[in-house]
């Protein structure tokens, strides 16, 4: 392996975490084969926070590709663009974080070079063949390694938190670079795809994937009102609402907030579900939750058979006596706390 190339999403000054996880392992990679590790990173006004950031990830080059009709995200136009870097670069590894933009790119890029593609990898293992990519199929239960067979670079979307962030000692040979395109022009013709609205996540929600507690509810809540005991349990713990698809549909809570195969894949130290009756596709979003508390009427309920922790009873009745208790017990740590 010579070359690595690793793809950058960043939002404003700052490089999503994602990113950074990509970024990280494709410079672990690149150290252990003494292979290049290139950033790439598309877009207009690339703020220089962006760049100096990705110095101190310690990759060799950045090539930063800045022009008006980047700005914003087309598929099109961001797909055309990596395809010319990517085939005057020619690297063995294309690595990106899995993201909602990146699920849209990565395959058509793949597409485009003829490369191979295997996405929401869990682990990289570079095999004398060539490298080998780890997936889950039903997480924990099984796992599918992949090897590439076709010429282009291997092209991976690294699932989230799988890669330790870290920072490494910048390079004396790091470049910046603007790749030349030798005129080719961005084709003019008329996107397929328009996004008619690019709609911000509020912070709360945006920390789904990242939060270390997680308290989602299921139609078992019985109404949007109800959220109400979620958030504050929530909040005593110092977590996060999540939703199962049926609370969603039910417009309790927003999509982002979704937790499943269609939703968010979260694998938080604290995971409760409250009134989530444990439908296969809520459990491929959450199952490797470190500890599952599931609160349900239903004693049959599928959530039971992988809690850490069943409680059989009614959320109206549960939730309002584990807040009063989890809030005295930190009063009472605050207390202690204070008096010592
Ligand atoms: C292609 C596809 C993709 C999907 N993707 C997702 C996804 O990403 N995420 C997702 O969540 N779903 C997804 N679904 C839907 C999924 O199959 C289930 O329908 C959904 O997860 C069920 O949501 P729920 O558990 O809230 O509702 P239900 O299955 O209706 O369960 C409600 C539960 O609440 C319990 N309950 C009722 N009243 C109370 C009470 N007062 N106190 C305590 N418990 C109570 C009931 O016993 C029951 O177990 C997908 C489905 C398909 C077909």
């Amino acid at each position: 392996m010579a070359e690595i190339c690793v793809f950058v999403e960043y939002v404003g000054e700052k490089i999503l975490r994602v990113s950074q996880e990509a970024v990280s392992e494709a410079v672990r990679h690149a150290g252990k084969f003494d292979a290049r590790c290139n950033a790439l990173v598309l877009g207009h006004r690339v703020p220089s926070k962006v760049l100096e950031d990705l110095r101190r990830f310690g990759v060799d080059r950045v090539l930063v590709c800045e022009e008006e009709s980047l700005s914003e995200y087309s598929t099109e136009r961001y797909t055309d663009r990596l395809e010319q870097i990517l085939q005057d670069q020619a690297p063995d590894l294309l690595l990106m974080g899995s993201s909602a933009l990146t699920r849209d790119l990565a395959p058509r890029l793949s597409a485009r070079l003829c490369s191979g593609l295997v996405t929401e990898a869990t682990f990289l293992n570079p095999q004398r063949g060539g490298l080998q990519v780890t997936r889950a199929a039903y997480r924990p239960h099984a796992s599918m390694i992949f090897s590439f067979q076709a010429k282009g670079p291997a092209i991976v979307t690294l699932a989230p938190k799988i890669a330790e962030v870290e920072r490494a000692p910048s390079k004396d040979r790091f470049t910046l670079e603007t790749p030349e395109f030798r005129g080719k022009t961005l084709s003019l013709r008329v996107d397929r795809v328009n996004i008619e609205q690019a709609v911000r996540e509020i912070p709360s929600q945006v920390d789904l994937e990242d939060a270390e507690v997680i308290v989602a509810g299921g139609k078992g809540m019985q109404a949007g009102e109800n959220f109400r005991l979620l958030e504050d349990l929530a909040e005593v713990l110092g977590g996060t609402v999540g939703a199962s698809r049926m609370a969603v549909d039910l417009k309790w809570r927003p999509r982002e907030s979704m937790v499943g195969v269609t939703g968010k894949v979260v694998s938080p130290g604290l995971y409760v579900a409250c009134g989530i009756s444990g439908a296969i596709h809520h459990l491929m979003g959450m199952q490797s939750s470190e500890t599952i508390v599931a609160i349900n009427t239903d004693p049959n309920a599928p959530i039971f058979r992988i809690a850490t922790l069943g409680i059989l009873g009614d959320v109206q009745d549960v939730l309002p006596v584990m807040i009063d208790a989890f809030r005295k017990a930190a009063a009472e740590a605050d207390r202690q706390e204070r008096s010592a």
